[in-house]
């Protein structure tokens, strides 16, 4: 089981920044928890502090709490819903858990099942500095099973991700190292450490045809440890003009097919390849666990469920879009747009880069659009838009580009999309505010996870 512990950056700095203390602290984080086949994530909804005076005991290396410490909090998470997750940190030292935090874990996995209501208790260790923090983690189930949490990830306008402590005796520090070679040059420019997290990633790609096919190429070369791919689309003849490592034997074929082809080639069994478009629960089931999203289709409707996804499921949103116009064959615009949607960033909608009426009208029935075209009420949707491989391979890799800059720290983050316009040579970032009473800047929304419905949402 893979498991993954997501935060909002805010709460991220609030639990971290106890290390600045000489002596050990305690929290509780509230916590939902999301699953998908052999994946877990925990959506930390809130960092409780224990009060000041309800430590028995607070040293260095030791604290100790009464249980009416934990009460009031336990019964917080368990009106809300949430589970808990007890932390604390050993300021200044390794976060590997000594054998008297097992035996702390062992006495508080009762109390917390029973009184969250949840069929779980966590831990979680915070080690050195609040400039350099380390951790470990483990979740313990009713049964008693232990397992560790792998990767810590804080989303905002960053996607800062955070692979556990290991212990020495349990084995390399560091993973993919059987891909060395195959990386050797962008070791040399990420480092061995900055290797392993890309190769620790899952990523979704919603969008398979010009610039899903690049992101997924690049990702995969990249060696990003995971990737779950969704289109329900099959390859015309005339998508070979830009789906990259396309063949004409390959027409008729899924384009998600293509995807899992090339991973093969490159000897990696890592690509999740499903025929199918966002627009279901199951397909949404399927993008959950998650650490960081692309946009790469014009489907309106997906594109929407993927803007509150990036928040219900603390996984940021890399969504890309390509704008060819013309007018009587003479080209007479290029536009290109990458936007990074995460919690504390404003939505796609807020943006106005999602039109609510064309989502409507794609969630009608042939019947029905074909009634209000006649009517003259809705756009016609005949003729495709033009589209050319420089410009959906250049916007692939500028939304490839805005991830790897999140995830290393290089990344200006002022802005929160980059824009291309073709005809001037011009790339410049573009930064808008979310509305302050749209649910993507209601904290309530940050991490809520599975909902009935799903995303509180009316599906089709
Ligand atoms: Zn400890
Ligand atoms: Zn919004």
């Amino acid at each position: 089981m893979r498991i993954v512990l997501a935060m909002p950056e805010t709460l991220w700095k609030s639990a971290v920044e106890q290390l600045k203390h000489a002596h050990e602290s305690a929290m509780v984080l509230r916590v939902r928890r999301a699953q998908s086949a052999g994946e877990s994530v925990l959506l930390v909804r809130d960092v409780i502090h224990v009060n000041e005076s309800d430590y028995e005991e607070r040293s260095s290396t030791r604290l100790r709490l009464p249980s009416r410490a934990w009460f009031p909090i336990l019964g917080q998470a368990a009106a809300a819903a949430d589970g808990a997750l007890f932390v604390h940190t050993h300021p200044g030292g390794s976060a590997l858990p000594s054998r008297y935090d097992l035996t702390v874990d062992e006495e508080l996995v009762p109390p917390f099942q029973l009184r969250t209501g949840q069929p779980f208790y966590g831990s979680l260790i915070l080690g050195g500095s609040t400039d350099a923090p380390t951790f470990t983690g483990a979740v313990i189930d009713a049964s008693g099973h232990r397992e560790s949490i792998t990767l810590i990830r804080v989303v905002g306008r960053r996607v800062w991700v955070k692979q556990a402590e290991r212990d020495s005796t349990n084995g390399p520090t560091t993973e993919g190292t059987d891909d060395a070679p195959l990386h050797d040059r962008q070791v040399r420019a990420f480092g061995v450490a900055g290797q392993a997290l890309i190769g620790a990633l899952h990523v979704g790609i919603v969008g398979a045809g010009g610039t899903g096919s690049s992101v997924a190429e690049q990702l995969l070369r990249l060696g990003v440890g995971k990737i779950t791919i969704l289109d329900d689309d099959a390859l015309t003849v005339s998508n070979l003009s830009r789906v990259h490592e396309a063949g004409l034997e390959d027409v008729a074929e899924s384009k998600v097919s293509v995807v899992a082809r090339t991973a093969a080639r490159l000897g990696r069994s890592n690509v999740d390849a499903h025929e199918m478009a966002l627009l279901t629960p199951h397909s949404l089931e399927l993008l959950k666990t998650c650490d960081v999203l692309f946009g790469c289709t014009d489907d309106q409707r997906g594109r929407a469920i993927l803007n509150r996804l990036a928040y219900y499921y603390l996984a940021p949103l890399i969504d890309m879009g390509v704008l060819i116009s013309s007018v009587e064959s003479q080209l007479t615009g290029i536009d290109g747009r990458v936007s990074f949607v995460s919690p504390g960033t404003a939505c796609l909608l807020c943006r106005g880069r999602l039109d609510p009426a064309a989502i409507r009208n794609e969630s009608l029935t042939p019947q029905e659009r074909a009634a209000l075209v006649a009517e003259g009420y809705a756009p016609e949707l005949g003729d495709p838009d033009p589209s050319v491989v420089t410009y959906t391979t250049l916007v692939a890799s500028l939304a490839v580009h805005a991830l790897l800059g999140r995830l290393f720290g290089y990344a200006p983050v002022d802005g929160t999309e980059l824009l291309f316009r073709g005809l001037q040579d011009q790339l410049r970032p573009n930064h808008v505010l979310p509305n302050p009473q749209h649910f993507c800047a209601d904290t309530t929304t940050w991490g809520r996870g599975d909902t009935t419905p799903p995303l509180d949402q009316t599906w089709a």
